[in-house]
């Protein structure tokens, strides 16, 4: 319908979650009319998050390097482990300024109707994490979904008999979002206030 070159970038940015092909097209035309150095800056920062970024060893968040920021912070708590769904939830849970442990990115959360088992997850580094890092308590920070909540009984029944308490963030957030539906408040009472599984 297009240029190949305008056709092109259109299938790409319409492949991206929220935007349609309208929005798609708005967005390379208006490519087509900017700046050269501002659509090659556009251009760059997409390669360089490729190159540059990757996971961390040891709990799975996003990083420049071997271990991410906080696992390398030697004043956060080793023995307290906040499970959460994504590398996002991290920078949620971290504004509450609530939490002094550690994470660990499961990489979403069980879902029978999309196909995702515990095996797709990240469980089984979970596992021998808790058994060699002297963890004392998991904290279930998965989002207040049918899917969160599965998962999280899903970590008490994996985790409880090597020996460590699972907690649940307390009720109060939005029921059926992501964490970062809940403000920086409620998910810090929700936190502080979390309840054994
Ligand atoms: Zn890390």
């Amino acid at each position: 319908m297009f240029e190949p070159p305008v056709q092109r970038l259109i299938d790409e940015l319409a492949r991206l979650p929220g935007i349609g092909r309208k929005s798609a097209q708005r967005l390379a035309f208006h490519l087509l009319h900017v700046e050269e150095a501002d659509a090659l800056r556009l251009g760059n920062a997409i390669v360089e998050l490729r190159r540059q970024v990757r996971l961390c060893s040891q709990c799975f968040n996003i990083t420049g390097e071997e271990l991410c920021s906080i696992c390398r912070d030697a004043r956060r708590d080793p023995t307290l482990l906040c499970v959460v769904e994504r590398a996002q939830d991290i920078s949620v849970l971290e504004r509450t300024r609530e939490f002094s442990g550690r994470y660990h990115v499961l990489g979403g959360a069980i879902s029978p109707i999309e196909g995702i088992g515990p095996e797709q997850l990240r469980m089984k580094e979970l596992a021998s994490r808790v058994e060699t890092e002297g963890i004392r308590e998991v904290i279930a920070a998965t989002n207040p979904t049918v899917e969160g909540d599965t998962t999280a009984l899903y970590l008490a029944r994996l985790l409880k008999p090597l020996g460590v308490t699972v907690s649940r963030l307390a009720s109060g957030l939005p029921v059926g979002g992501d964490l970062d539906y809940a403000d920086e408040i409620t998910l810090g009472r929700a936190l502080v206030g979390r309840k054994e599984l």
